[in-house]
């Protein structure tokens, strides 16, 4: 698909971002062409478009800004999957291992029911260590995860962190 060179060509890299040897894929440039952006939600769009997902749930922070137009096409309702202490009802939580250390995402309880169909939107995956405690949270709600949709993929090893290879819509299993 052509609109997938012009998407790659649009994302600027920042080495050394946030710290030393990281080739920081920044999404944010994207978002300065309309053109652009919007190739990339209809992408995401033509593929999920009738496939009954009732639910997309985007990942804080950069699933907040791709995930919403793609539930407003497919007429999905929006869960924003968030980091601790931000969400003001009751939550459930999930921990994942990052590099150093550990992280958490939190989702309201009640926002996703038993028989939702989910989709996960987030700009990028490295490990999938994110995905993962985002399918966690849904599936420990009841839903079915349909897919995860990603702007980006980084290979694995850390030494071709550089190659960003984007894989627009993908079905990414679990390690
Ligand atoms: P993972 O859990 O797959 O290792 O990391 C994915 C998460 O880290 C995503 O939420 C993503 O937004 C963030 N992330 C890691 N590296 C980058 C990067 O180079 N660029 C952007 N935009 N996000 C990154």
């Amino acid at each position: 698909d052509r609109r997938v060179d012009g998407i790659k060509a649009s994302i600027r890299v920042v080495p050394d971002f946030p710290k030393k040897g990281i080739m920081f894929q920044d999404i944010t440039t994207l978002l300065l062409e309309p053109k652009t952006f919007k190739n990339t939600v209809d992408l995401f769009v033509e593929r999920y478009l009738g496939r009954d997902i009732t639910v997309v749930a985007g990942i804080e922070a950069r699933g907040f800004i791709f995930g919403p137009p793609i539930a407003l096409a497919i007429g999905a309702k929006f869960v924003p999957l968030r980091k601790p202490q931000k969400l003001p009802g009751e939550v459930i939580s999930e921990k994942y291992v990052l590099e150093y250390g550990t992280d958490c995402l939190e989702m309201h309880v009640g926002a996703v029911q038993p028989g939702d169909r989910a989709l996960v939107v987030d700009d990028l995956v490295a490990t999938g260590g994110t995905l993962c405690a985002a399918m966690n949270l849904l599936e420990r709600a009841g839903a079915e995860v349909v897919e995860c949709a990603c702007v980006i993929e980084l290979p694995k090893l850390k030494g071709s962190r550089k190659r960003c290879c984007l894989l627009i819509p993908f079905k990414w299993t679990r390690p």
